[in-house]
């Protein structure tokens, strides 16, 4: 697939024309993917702004729907025992720099800082604008929404698409990755709380539903996580692809920010301990801890 891709992306890469053309025809085999039309969750947003990726042969490999991959590595398992936490200041807060391309609108970059702010309400990751560091997270907008898992030194690529990927829940969902966080159905005890059903998914795009052996931090599996996907998530037949355990009708993937287990999980794995980055535990849900 990703090679039909590649060969399709050598073709097509030369005449603009009729990488657009492509680009429709590509959308319209997607269309029946997602029932929720009006849907503002990651889950949903990243899906449709990323029928293109993969077409750019200067571009990352992407896996997993928008993880992207150094080629040779294509299992995105976690690192976050291998170093790729990002480190912390002797403060106690972890500051990541970051630069946003020019590519953007004022708007637009308003929206991502704001993401990027959102991540200091609530944690000690602390994203700043770069300033010589070695290390730091590359915003620009490629062809979709897609990000590596964890830090991986010098100029790592977040890509927020102009086309899609510019909204809230995608942006924290993407720098999520960038923090070192999987998949929410990819976690190791995921065959507790949901149902994959391979059958509905788009033949080539099983990858995308692959178990990973997650480090869970102590923290419920959560339907309403940001890294979540959508119930249809890669449907081929508009039928449901990933569907919770017991209760079937449980609400999935659709958030629209990060949820308080998100969070907790931010904090755990940075150990953060500023009293004001500990979420309420009265605002946890309780079904999050079905
Ligand atoms: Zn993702």
């Amino acid at each position: 697939m990703i090679l039909q891709t590649a060969a399709l992306s050598l073709l097509l890469c030369s005449v603009h024309s009729f990488t657009v053309q492509a680009h429709f025809e590509k959308s319209d085999e997607y269309s029946g993917n997602t029932i929720e039309d009006e849907d503002l969750s990651a889950s949903t947003l990243i899906e449709k702004a990323n029928v293109n990726v993969g077409k750019n042969l200067d571009e990352p490999l992407v896996m997993y729907g928008d993880i992207a991959v150094p080629t040779g590595f294509q299992n995105a398992d976690p690192c976050t025992r291998r170093g790729c936490l990002w480190r912390k200041s002797r403060d106690g807060n972890v500051y990541v720099p970051y630069r946003i391309s020019n590519q953007y609108s004022r708007r637009e970059r308003d929206t991502i800082v704001q993401g990027l702010r959102s991540f200091a309400r609530s944690t000690c990751i602390r994203f700043t604008p770069l300033n010589r560091q070695r290390d730091f997270v590359d915003i620009k907008s490629l062809s979709g929404c897609f990000s590596f898992v964890g830090r991986r030194g010098n100029a790592q690529t977040v890509s927020l698409s102009r086309q899609g990927c510019v909204f809230r829940s995608v942006i924290q969902h993407e720098l999520l990755h960038a923090l070192g966080f999987n998949h929410e159905q990819t976690r190791s005890d995921r065959d507790e709380h949901v149902r994959i059903v391979l059958q509905n998914v788009i033949p080539g795009m099983e990858h995308n539903f692959r178990k990973i052996n997650t480090r869970n931090l102590g923290t419920p599996y959560d339907y309403g996580s940001v890294m979540h996907y959508g119930r249809f998530a890669f449907s081929r037949n508009r039928e449901a692809t990933i569907i919770p355990i017991p209760d079937r009708n449980a609400v999935i993937g659709r958030a629209e920010k990060m949820s308080p287990v998100d969070i907790l999980r931010v904090n755990r794995l940075y150990r953060c301990n500023t009293t004001n980055s500990r979420p309420d535990p009265e605002r946890v849900p309780m079904n999050e801890f079905l």
